[in-house]
């Protein structure tokens, strides 16, 4: 099975994944637990040089084509030799990132976004993706308590961030099989319950 974490900083899909992948370990279940953009040297090198540049000085093509780019190569060299060996892959971040922030943040357009990634991705689209709901001016102050540094996407302005929420909460409702919406405005307690009944519901765990 492989389960995808989406949703804008601040909104706790790091910390539910790493609960998730505890309880699914205790089950009995073999997890591998990755992230995106990265999750293998290659694609972690073109994280490097896409959250390290300055604001203005990227193509928002060239983004959309190097986060596909990791993607691809994370896919191949992760994912699917995980997925084959009959793990539960849990990906922090996948493809509705760039059809998020790429796509409706950088206003390149949703389909053409999923048209670059259509080649990186093949036939793996995640079979759950749970959507971190979240207006994002509260992740922003979460992360801001929690003493983390923003790097430059997390820096871009509150519109860029209210057309993310916009795009995300748009694949949600065009998609609701696939994503499932958690209301991460809630306790971890809370937001956990969430999450552990989608994970049950879905995969019949
Ligand atoms: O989830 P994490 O904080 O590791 O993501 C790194 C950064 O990359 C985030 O600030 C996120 O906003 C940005 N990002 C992006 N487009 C994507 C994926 C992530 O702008 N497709
Ligand atoms: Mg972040």
């Amino acid at each position: 099975y492989f389960i995808t974490f989406e949703g804008q900083d601040g909104a706790g899909k790091t910390t539910q994944m790493k609960r998730l992948q505890q309880a699914l370990e205790e089950r009995g279940y073999c997890v591998r637990m990755t992230r995106e953009p990265g999750g293998c040297p290659i694609s972690e090198q073109i994280r490097e040089i896409l959250l390290n540049i300055g604001n203005d000085e990227m193509d928002g093509v060239c983004e959309a084509y190097l986060y596909a780019a990791a993607r691809a190569q994370h896919v191949r060299q992760v994912i699917v030799p995980a997925l084959m060996r009959g793990e539960i892959v849990l990906c922090d971040r996948f493809i509705d990132s760039s059809l998020a922030y790429q796509g409706a943040g950088r206003g390149l357009g949703v389909e053409r976004v999923a048209q670059i990634n259509r080649e990186a991705i093949g036939e793996w689209m995640p079979d759950l993706t749970l959507y971190f709901s979240l207006d994002p001016e509260s992740g922003m102050q979460r992360n801001a308590t929690g003493g983390k540094t923003l790097d430059r996407m997390e820096a871009a302005g509150e519109d860029f961030r209210a057309r993310v929420r916009a795009g995300f909460m748009e694949l949600a409702k065009g998609q609701p099989g696939r994503i499932r919406v958690v209301d991460a405005d809630r306790s971890l307690e809370d937001v956990w319950q969430q999450v552990l009944s989608a994970v049950q519901e879905y995969l019949h765990l």
